[in-house]
């Protein structure tokens, strides 16, 4: 079916800034932006505090029937909730990120996601960032972007923001969980990371934001007077 909005897909490895510049492309152009990531990270959070059996299908398709997840936005940033709580920081927890990608694998999560993530899509001009949106979720965006960046740059970018809220890991630990989840992501059976045909690349390890701005700023104006 034809649709009326606006999507531009953001995917790319992990802690490369996606979200960063799909916030500021999404303030910019006043689209809604939606992190896939955070629901995937959301659904990571239900399955571990509940302590199901990752291998348990049953009991994982069980859990994603209790499982909502809703985006709230603020004047300054937009929360996630996990049937009506705020786990918008618990999400970005090091115990999280070590088994989000383990979680996104399973197919039964996808589904229910990529479900969601068009839901949320089918009527307004969004900005959604990810792993998956060019190729799955929205195969024919209107803008896909694939971004990427020295491991090393990455690595650090996300240890400076765990060390900023609290936490104490190493760099070699982050560099480490970067490597394992860009690892399973690349190379899991149900759509996995890759870039679509039609993307084009960002490679920001020596750009500011500003600079990966301007970069998606103009290609939306490409697509948006054809
Ligand atoms: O974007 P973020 O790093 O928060 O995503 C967390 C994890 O969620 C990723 O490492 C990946 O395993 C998974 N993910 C995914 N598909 C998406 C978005 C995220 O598999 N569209």
């Amino acid at each position: 079916m034809a649709r009326n909005n606006f999507v531009i897909a953001i995917d790319g490895f992990s802690s490369c800034g996606k979200s960063t510049v799909a916030k500021a492309l999404a303030k910019k152009l006043n689209f809604v932006f939606i992190d896939s990531g955070a629901m995937y990270r959301a659904v990571t959070l239900y399955l571990l505090r509940h302590a199901i059996d990752l291998n348990n299908t049953q009991a994982i398709s069980k859990a994603l029937q209790d499982i909502r997840i809703d985006f709230v936005p603020q004047s300054d940033r937009t929360l996630i909730y996990l049937n009506d709580e705020d786990v918008s920081e618990e999400i970005r927890r090091m115990e999280i990120s070590d088994r989000v990608s383990e979680v996104s694998a399973i197919k039964e999560v996808r589904q229910a996601m990529v479900a969601q993530q068009q839901q949320l899509g089918s009527r307004r001009n969004i900005v959604m960032d990810g792993r998956d949106i060019g190729t799955t979720v929205f195969p024919d965006a209107d803008l896909k972007i694939f971004m990427t960046a020295a491991p090393m740059v990455r690595a650090e970018r996300r240890y400076k923001e765990l060390l900023g809220k609290g936490e104490s890991v190493s760099l070699e630990e982050v560099l480490a969980n970067l490597a394992h989840r860009d690892h399973i992501d690349s190379t899991r059976a149900e759509s996995p990371l890759r870039q679509a045909e039609d993307a084009v690349v960002l490679d920001n390890s020596d750009l500011t934001q500003e600079e990966q701005l301007e970069f998606v700023v103009e290609e939306y104006l490409k697509r948006k007077s054809r």
